[in-house]
């Protein structure tokens, strides 16, 4: 399908540096593919270092006047690009559906909306992140300024790329900080489209740069560049630890949003009927391509058969199709290659004794030419399984049994990762003890998945560390400046001649 045939008119498909498209030097592209039907929706320039080195030296051309201009002037064109976001909503959620395949009644009323209130937030935050006084000996001012990093890497995956343009972006560009972003490969074209809007909204020439390119070049080379002070990485654990990695030549900032096998625990006193949905919106939502979906299961083994027996209907009934009509619930996953990733987790799971219980295969008739996979609900044999452990990334659910509080603590804190977990439970004293002793980032009790600007997001362990959102974002994109004045102070000479 061609975006003209999608309600998409304008598709950006070169690399916006210093505040113009142009080609990659190399002129190298690759298609962007849309996974419903695997048609190219465009050709892509992909960047290489040369480009990435161009885009480095229009932010620091940028930067001394963009980190000194008023904060609130700053906030003012976020609170701009906002309100130009939600102008263009629609056909940003087009875009977003046709390029990664999710369904336009989330892009339309989820990834849109985030995106705008994401940069709304750090707009009318720029000017209210402060230094502080510190009480000090007698004689002496101390206060602390909060600087931009400066230029600042951001690498972006291609699960959300609108909204964590936005949770990147919005932050590091309100702190004062210029941008050199890459967006994934295989999505990149909501980015792109961003950037043009960023120009319309009045930030100036350089202060963000898109480059969408390879990972392992553009993405490489971001991380390595001797001028990035910062390097701000989402993607997967294995990737993240490159990063730090390469980050090492100039000992670069570091944030990391890594994977996760979030745990999703279902007690027995449970409201039985919001857990079933709970736990589905938990992992089927963008196709289980999140990096905080409830990807372990875990029942009380006195209402796993009750839970399992409404859950697995609605995994069955969810609706699959063609991302862009308004009844699809799920779209298909963002590429044919991830697609053949999740299937093969399906056979790792049986050759670990573990029972389908519904979906594990790519569906029937039309939709089996594009990127589907069925939803996906899997009883394991035990929480050490590979597919208990390892994050699939899909519409696939590890589901397992426990007995007991302790034993549901063991296995919800049984992993590496660390970023996500949830609990359904009316008792008030479990809730806040798990919420206390889970090694997680976030917890949600009696929902999950929520997230909002103003709260702080990121993960423990093998998750990565740092986080996006709120305060704590700000705090990521600044560093502190201690500076002494002495008031009144009478110094004796230290040395007395
Ligand atoms: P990925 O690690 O393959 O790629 C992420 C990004 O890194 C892409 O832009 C890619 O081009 C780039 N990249 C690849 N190799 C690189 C390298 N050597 N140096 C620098 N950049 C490189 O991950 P993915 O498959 O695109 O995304 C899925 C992963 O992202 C999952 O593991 C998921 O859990 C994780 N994720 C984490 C969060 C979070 O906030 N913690 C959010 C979303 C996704």
């Amino acid at each position: 399908m061609s975006h003209a045939m999608a309600g998409v008119q304008d598709v950006r498909n070169q690399l916006f540096i210093n505040g113009r498209f142009v080609p990659a030097e190399s002129g190298e592209t690759l298609a962007s593919i849309n996974p419903h039907d695997n048609s190219v929706i465009t050709e892509v320039a992909m960047a290489g270092k040369a480009d990435i080195d161009k885009a480095v030296a229009a932010a620091e051309k940028a930067l001394p006047a963009w980190s000194r201009l008023a904060a609130m002037d700053r906030g003012r064109i976020l609170l701009r690009l906002a309100d130009l976001i939600e102008r263009d909503g629609e056909e940003l959620a087009r875009l977003e559906s046709i390029d990664t395949g999710h369904p336009i009644r989330d892009t339309r009323h989820l990834d849109v909306p985030r995106t705008a209130v994401t940069f709304r937030y750090f707009g009318g935050m720029a000017d209210k992140f402060q230094g502080e006084q510190i009480p000090v000996e007698a004689g002496f001012l101390n206060y602390t300024l909060r600087e931009p990093v400066g230029v600042v890497g951001q690498v972006v995956p291609w699960n959300f790329p609108l909204m964590f343009t936005s949770w990147k972006m919005a932050p590091a560009l309100a702190a004062g900080n210029c941008v050199v972003m890459k967006p994934a490969e295989i999505t990149p074209l909501t980015s792109l489209r961003m950037a043009e809007l960023m120009a319309e909204a009045g930030m100036p020439d350089g202060v963000v740069n898109v480059l969408p390119g390879l990972g392992a070049v553009a993405g490489q080379y971001i991380a390595e560049h001797p001028r990035i002070a910062k390097v701000a990485f989402t993607g997967s654990t294995a990737t993240g630890r490159r990063v730090v990695q390469a980050s090492a030549g100039n000992l670069k900032k570091v944030q990391l949003e890594l994977g996760g096998k979030g745990a999703n625990i279902v007690f027995e006193d449970a409201s039985l009927d919001a857990a079933v949905n709970g736990a589905a919106f938990a992992i089927f939502h963008n196709q289980g391509q999140a990096c905080i979906a409830g990807s372990r299961l875990m029942l009380h083994e006195k209402i796993a058969d009750a839970f399992l027996d409404r859950f697995i209907p609605l995994a069955r009934s969810i609706r699959m199709g063609n991302p862009l009509d308004m009844a699809t619930e799920m779209g298909p996953l963002t590429s044919a290659l991830h697609r053949d990733r999740v299937l093969s987790y399906v056979d790792v799971a049986r050759g670990e004794g573990g029972e389908v219980l519904a979906g594990g295969k790519a569906p029937a008739g039309a939709l089996g030419g594009g990127c589907y996979v069925e939803p996906t609900v899997v009883r394991v044999r035990s929480w050490k399984d590979r597919v208990a452990q390892e994050e699939v990334f899909g519409p696939f659910v590890s589901v397992i049994t426990f007995r007991n509080d302790e034993e549901a603590m063991q296995i919800a804190n049984g992993t590496e990762y660390g970023l996500g977990g949830g609990l359904w439970t009316n008792n008030l004293q479990r809730a806040h003890k798990f919420a206390r002793e889970m090694k997680s980032g976030m917890v949600w009790i009696n929902c999950y998945k929520r997230v909002n600007p103003g709260s702080p997001f990121g993960g423990v362990g093998v998750s990565g560390y740092g986080r996006e959102m709120g305060f704590d974002a700000m705090r990521e994109y600044t560093q502190v400046k201690s500076v002494w004045v002495n008031v009144d102070a009478n110094l004796p000479p230290y040395f007395r001649r």
